[in-house]
């Protein structure tokens, strides 16, 4: 297992500043995504660390190994893209033992190791056959084991399942999670998917422009998210606007339109008294209640509710607000338009943000 170290990493197309002085750590073992909307640069850094971009300027490390000018087949990575192509005309197992002949390994090496790559991945009992014979997931698996077969020092994987529909990409994440931990393999994994990341990843980054904002476990990204970018781009949330009244100590007292909210800051990324802050309220912490609350709540009626059998999303409106609200094993179904309620958010819930 090795780490994988980008230090000041900087990678232009012409005038296209395409990754701004990127650093990233990756630990041993570790499945790592890379997160954000299109064009932010996820594929530019993932196809840098194969070796198909070579930076301007900055580091990759593999190990201890300056990687940064080493040619892609050098650097001994597994590969596997959204249009992850077998060749039609070889059965299965001929396409898995492909990189393997590339390599100086004997005839009976490669006949092993095939098959224990196909069977890492369910796939030994179709090695016979052709891909057109097979199935998109079982297309997918086939081409896992290609890139896993090389035994590389870190796996890269670009959008793999976009080509699944959305029942096979809920069991191929796991499976993919299983394999990279079986292998202990080092993986970097991007995608714009982020259920996929929040699902299966141990830490993830969010890009954007070229920059990566935030780096952390999908619970840190998703509860204490650095800015309205990544809080919105990681799940759905709500937001407030107002003015910080007293911060100290992490917490944070923000003055709104609607009454006073009290929250958590994220560390590094304290606001300070008198300046404008956004609450950020996710829709499944936020309580409707009949009774009003003591504080951190908000008053209004119950605009819309539409069901979803095991949640209900209801559109709560205060004021000119709306928010978003969702309940598991709804309870307000059948809820009066007319009758007031509460919204109540606990501040260890509410982030406040500064951007
Ligand atoms: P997507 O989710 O759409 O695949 P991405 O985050 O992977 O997006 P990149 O493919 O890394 O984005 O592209 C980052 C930026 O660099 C984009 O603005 C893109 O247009 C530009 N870019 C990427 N490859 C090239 C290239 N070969 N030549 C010129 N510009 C490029």
């Amino acid at each position: 297992m090795i780490g994988v170290k980008v230090q000041d990493l900087v990678k232009k197309f012409g005038d296209m500043v395409a990754l701004k002085t990127i650093s990233l750590t990756i630990e041993p073992g570790e499945l790592f995504f890379l997160l954000g909307p299109s064009g932010c640069g996820k594929t530019t850094l993932l196809r840098s660390l194969a070796g198909f971009y070579l930076p301007e300027s900055g580091k990759i490390l593999f190990g201890d190994e300056d990687v940064s000018r080493l040619e892609p087949h050098k650097r001994n990575t597994g590969m596997m893209f959204q249009s992850y192509a077998l060749w039609p005309h070889k059965t299965v197992a001929q396409n898995v033992a492909f990189g393997l002949e590339q390599q100086n390994v004997s005839k009976a090496e490669i006949e092993r190791r095939t098959m224990e790559a196909l069977d890492s991945v369910q796939m030994g009992q179709y090695a016979e056959r052709k891909p057109n014979a097979l199935s998109g997931g079982q297309q997918q698996r086939v081409a896992l084991a290609r890139a896993l077969v090389i035994r590389p020092r870190c796996l890269l994987l670009d959008e793999p399942l976009s080509n699944l529909d959305a029942k096979l990409r809920l069991e191929m994440r796991t499976e993919i999670r299983r394999i990279c931990k079986e292998y202990k393999l080092t993986t970097i994994y991007v995608t714009h998917d982020q259920k996929e990341a929040l699902s299966i990843a141990d830490r993830m980054a969010v890009l954007k422009d070229g920059n990566i904002l935030q780096v952390g476990t999908p619970l840190d990204v998703y509860k204490r998210p650095m800015s309205r970018f990544v809080a919105s781009f990681i799940g759905e949330t709500n937001f407030i606007e107002g003015k910080v009244v007293r911060s100290d100590a992490g917490t944070a007292l923000v003055k709104t339109e609607r009454g006073e909210f009290s929250g958590v800051m994220v560390p590094g990324y304290e606001v300070k008294d008198g300046q404008t802050a956004y609450l950020s309220m996710r829709p499944e912490c936020i309580k409707i209640e009949d009774i009003k609350p003591e504080d951190n709540y908000l008053e209004g009626k119950i605009e819309d509710v539409i069901y979803y059998g095991e949640v209900a999303h209801y559109v709560f409106k205060s004021g000119d607000f709306r928010l978003k609200i969702s309940e598991l094993n709804p309870k307000y179904l059948t809820h009066s338009k007319d009758k007031t309620v509460y919204a109540y958010i606990h501040p260890e819930d509410l982030v406040v943000l500064k951007d």
